[in-house]
């Protein structure tokens, strides 16, 4: 499973987010706290970020901590809204750079951390590449992420085994969902960040139950049960 991580807030640098906690994708690429499956995500990373309403994005399919040029240039990248990830590849799956989240569809940035089987995924001309998280994110895209939901449900459904937790935002609005996996939500003073694991040991880091879909705008943060959650 990868990791990733969040933000819809204030600008900040991409840095202040994804290098600099104690606990940051950074630390987490080689020693992660809280994950499950796989000891370290080392088949690559993404960094995505709104520009004036424009998404943008570096991935790489080498370790984020071996990047001297990223964590040269991360600290001068602000922006309001962030999604990240770190990656550990699933057996089979091809390691390049477009098989690294965030993927795009030029309106959302998305990262998926889990697995599915790609029998059960549409065959998409709009996957950026053949990794699961790919056509995964091609269908998402194709219902809408208004969808989510609904869409995390029915892939559910299809493989019983998949893990399909996703974080996806437009620069305006962040939705996450937990389908086995963790995720906590920070509430900061000046925006909110949804992450895989804590990245530092901030006390008003809660967790997400399990089979959750999380709305973020402005403020206000949501939570959905999905539906065939217990
Ligand atoms: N299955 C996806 C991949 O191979 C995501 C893996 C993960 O969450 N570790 O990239």
């Amino acid at each position: 499973m990868c990791r990733h991580l969040g933000w819809l807030g204030e600008p900040v640098s991409v840095a202040s987010l994804v290098l600099d906690p104690p606990d940051a994708l950074l630390v987490q690429s080689y020693s992660p706290r809280l994950q499950k499956h796989g000891t370290m995500n080392a088949d690559g990373w993404g960094a995505g970020f709104f520009d004036a309403g424009t998404p943008r994005r570096w991935r790489s399919a080498a370790p984020l901590w071996g990047d001297a040029s990223f964590a040269s240039v991360a600290p001068a990248l602000r922006s309001g809204c962030v999604v990240a990830a770190v990656r550990s590849a699933t057996v089979g799956m091809p390691i390049e750079p477009s098989a690294s989240a965030p993927f795009t569809d030029g309106q959302w940035l998305l990262s998926h951390n889990g697995v599915v089987d790609r029998s059960v995924l549409p065959l998409s001309s709009a996957a950026e590449s053949t990794v699961d998280s790919a056509l995964l994110a091609a269908l998402i895209f194709d219902r809408g992420l208004d969808a989510l939901g609904d869409t995390i449900v029915e892939v559910g459904t299809a493989d019983p085994n998949a893990r399909l937790n996703i974080i996806a935002a437009n620069g305006s609005r962040l939705l996450g969902t937990t389908w086995g996996d963790t995720l906590s939500i920070l509430r900061r003073d000046d925006g909110v960040v949804l992450a895989s694991e804590p990245y530092d040991d901030d006390p008003r880091w809660e967790e997400v139950p399990d089979r959750h879909l999380v709305d973020v705008s402005g403020a206000s943060v949501e939570l959905i049960a999905l539906k065939g959650s217990s």
